[in-house]
C-alpha cells in the first residue's frame, strides 16, 4: 500500500472573550491538521502544535519525503523526515510538522490493520485516565481572582478532581490568587500551577516558598526552558515538585532534562517532540530515570486521542498492586474548534475518560466542519 496525498488544513475561530498568561495572548485558536490517503482510501489524521501557518508550511516541504511511502512502515518514514531536516530543525516548529505528519500515520496504519493506535504501542495498562482542568487564565478583570474562584467552582461542579492554574503575573498577584482558589476547593482537589517559564531562578524560589503553605501539586515552568542546571538548583530548594517539557523536542532535547535532574514531571508534547513514534522512545528514556510523563496537550479532539492512547501505553512506575490513576491535561479554555470536528465527543463521566478502542486513534474527522474554520 502506498500514501498518495497529504492535505493540510490551518482552522482559525475569534474567540469571544481573549484570554491572556504570562507570554502573550489569546484572541482566536488556530490548529493545523494534515489528512494522508493512501491508494485504497485508507485516511488518516493528524495534528501539530505550534503556529498553525508555519506548520502547515512545514508540511508542505515533508510531503514530497512521504508520497509513495507504505504507512505500515512509519518507523522508516519518520527516520527519513528526521535526517531531512536535521540541519535546520533539531528544535522547533518543523519537528511539530513531523510530529503531525507521524500522528496521521499512526492512525492511517491502525485503520488498514484494524487496531487502536494503543494495541500498536503494545497495549494498554488502564483502561481510563483522570483528566485535570487546564484553565485559570488570566483577564483584564480588576476582579480576577474573583473570577478564577467561579471559574474553578465551576471545574469542580463539572467532576474535575484537579485543576492547573497559570501564574506569572507578579509574586504577590500570583500568591493573591492562588489563596482564594485553594481557601475556595477545599484541601482535597489537586492544585498546579504554570508560570510558562515568567521567572528568573531567583523569582521562581521566592515564589516556591511562598506556595508551599498551598498544596502544590506541580510547578510547571517555572523559568526559561533554556537553563536545565538552574531548574535542578530549583528542585533541590523546593520541595513542590517541578514539572516541563512541552519546549522541548526530540528524545535528545528530553535527555538534557533528565541528565540534568531538571524536573521531577516531564511533559512532552506528542504533537511538538516528534510524534508517537518520538514520544514512545522518550518516555522509555524518562523511564530509565525515574522521571514520570505528563503529556502536555493542546488542540482538537484528534491531539486529546493521541494522548489518551499515549498514556494508556505508560508503564506504571514503581508498579504495586494498586496503582495510582493517571493525569491527562483537559483544555478547558475557550476553542468552539476543539470538539466540533471530531466525533465520537469526549466523555468525560464520574472524573475520568475511557481510552478508545477504535481502530487508529478512535475518531471521525467531520471535513464539512473543518470548510467552516478553514481560512479562505
Ligand atoms: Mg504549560
Amino acid at each position: 500500500m502506498k500514501i498518495t496525498n497529504i492535505e493540510s488544513f490551518v482552522l482559525k475561530s475569534k474567540l469571544d472573550k481573549p484570554f491572556f498568561f504570562s507570554q502573550w495572548s489569546y484572541s482566536e485558536r488556530s490548529i493545523c491538521l494534515v489528512k494522508i490517503t493512501t491508494d485504497e482510501g485508507f485516511v488518516g489524521w493528524g495534528e501539530g502544535y505550534g503556529p498553525a501557518t508555519i506548520i502547515d508550511e512545514g508540511i508542505k516541504f515533508l510531503k514530497p519525503l512521504i508520497i509513495g511511502k507504505d504507512p505500515i512502515e512509519n518507523e522508516t518514514i519518520w527516520y527519513e523526515m528526521y535526517r531531512k531536516t536535521l540541519d535546520f530543525a533539531r528544535r522547533g516548529v518543523l519537528m511539530a510538522s513531523v510530529s503531525a505528519l507521524d500522528i496521521a500515520i499512526w492512525d492511517l496504519k491502525g485503520k488498514i490493520l484494524d487496531l487502536p493506535v494503543y494495541k500498536m504501542l503494545g497495549g494498554k495498562h488502564r483502561d481510563r485516565v483522570q483528566p485535570y482542568a487546564t484553565g485559570l487564565y488570566f483577564s483584564k478583570s480588576k476582579s480576577l481572582s474573583d473570577e478564577l474562584v467561579i471559574e474553578a467552582k465551576n471545574y469542580l461542579n463539572d467532576g474535575f478532581k484537579a485543576i492547573k492554574m497559570k501564574v506569572g503575573l507578579s509574586l504577590e498577584e500570583d500568591i493573591h490568587n492562588l489563596k482564594c482558589v485553594r481557601e475556595a476547593i477545599g484541601d482535597e482537589i489537586k492544585l498546579m500551577v504554570d508560570a510558562n517559564h515568567a521567572y528568573s531562578l531567583r523569582e521562581a524560589l521566592e515564589l516556591s516558598r511562598l506556595m508551599e503553605p498551598y498544596k502544590i501539586s506541580w510547578f510547571e515552568e517555572p523559568i526559561s526552558p533554556e537553563f536545565y542546571t538552574q531548574y535542578r538548583e530549583l528542585r533541590e530548594k523546593t520541595s513542590i515538585p517541578i514539572a516541563a517539557g512541552e519546549c522541548e523536542y526530540l528524545r535528545f532535547g528530553f535527555h538534557q532534562l533528565l541528565e540534568n535532574r531538571s524536573v521531577d514531571i516531564l511533559q512532552l508534547d506528542i504533537g511538538a517532540c516528534g510524534g508517537i513514534t518520538e514520544s514512545k522512545r522518550i518516555a522509555s528514556l524518562a523511564a530509565t530515570y525515574g522521571v514520570e510523563v505528563i503529556p502536555h496537550t493542546w488542540g482538537s479532539g484528534i491531539s486529546f486521542n493521541v494522548a489518551l492512547h499515549f498514556i494508556a501505553n505508560l508503564e506504571p512506575m514503581p508498579g504495586r498492586l494498586y496503582n495510582p490513576d493517571f493525569y491527562m491535561e483537559y483544555d478547558r479554555t475557550e476553542n468552539p474548534i476543539r470538539e466540533s470536528i471530531t466525533s465520537p465527543s469526549i466523555k468525560f463521566e464520574n472524573g475520568f475518560i475511557n481510552i478508545p478502542s477504535e481502530p487508529g486513534l478512535g475518531l471521525k474527522v467531520n471535513e464539512n466542519i473543518i470548510l467552516k474554520y478553514q481560512e479562505k
